[in-house]
């Protein structure tokens, strides 16, 4: 029996550095999936379509959602993202860990969906850090900066709902850290009903066999 993979839901502040976090994880170890999302957001220099996001219209947009290709979707600032649900679905069949790096609203609502899923939130040492980081890579207007800043307030208020803390002051350490929480969350007795079930019967498999 393929055992199922794990969610992994990772969010963070913009700037937090979660997406070079998420690439890192991807590239040291097999087990991962990246769930590719869709939004309604225009490229930045250097994305690319089906790789970093797929970048489509409002109406397609609307179009999944209305069909029900999204396990989850959002609003952030003033564009849409959201999750396609086949990939993920295929992914966790298969037995890989799938990585959404997605924002609060859609992570709160995949744990209700999927109450196994583990939620980690990725932050800088200090706010004044993520306005740097966010200036620093100067691809979006000061005004735009700002709204970003206030929704990181916002989503300060949902990191109780969280499982996990990343503080991200070094790249490698960080990536270490959520590869090993990960693997340990794997092993969590709660997640594992369907193998401790498989346990029990075939004890009683076993004692029935001794008999004859
Ligand atoms: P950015 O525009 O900086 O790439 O992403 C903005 C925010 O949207 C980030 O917090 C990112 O994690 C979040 N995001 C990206 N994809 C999804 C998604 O599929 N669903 C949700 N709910 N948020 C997403």
């Amino acid at each position: 029996m393929t055992k199922r993979g794990l969610l992994v839901v990772i969010s963070g502040f913009a700037g937090s550095g979660k997406g070079t976090i998420c690439k890192e994880l991807m590239r040291l170890h097999d087990q991962y999936a990246f769930s590719v999302s869709a939004t309604t957001r225009d490229k930045r220099p250097g994305e690319v379509d089906g790789k970093d996001y797929f970048f489509i219209t409002k109406e397609r947009f609307e179009e999944m959602i209305a069909n029900d290709e999204l396990l989850e979707y959002a609003q952030y600032v003033s564009n849409f993202y959201g999750t396609p649900r086949k990939y993920v679905e295929e992914q966790l069949k298969q037995g890989k860990d799938v990585i959404l790096e997605i924002e609060c609203q859609g992570a709160l609502h995949v744990k209700e969906i999927f109450p196994e899923a583990v939620l980690f939130f990725v932050m800088p040492p200090t706010v004044r850090e993520i306005y740097n980081r966010l200036k620093k890579r100067g691809t979006e207007t000061e005004e735009v900066i700002m709204k970003r800043m206030r929704r990181g307030q916002e989503e300060a208020e949902a990191i109780d709902r969280y499982d996990y803390l990343l503080v991200n002051d070094d790249l490698d350490e960080t990536v270490q850290l959520l590869h090993e929480t990960v693997c340990c969350a794997r092993n969590a007795v709660e997640r594992n009903a369907a193998f401790l079930s498989e346990i029990k019967s075939e004890f009683v498999s076993f004692f029935e066999e001794q008999k004859l």
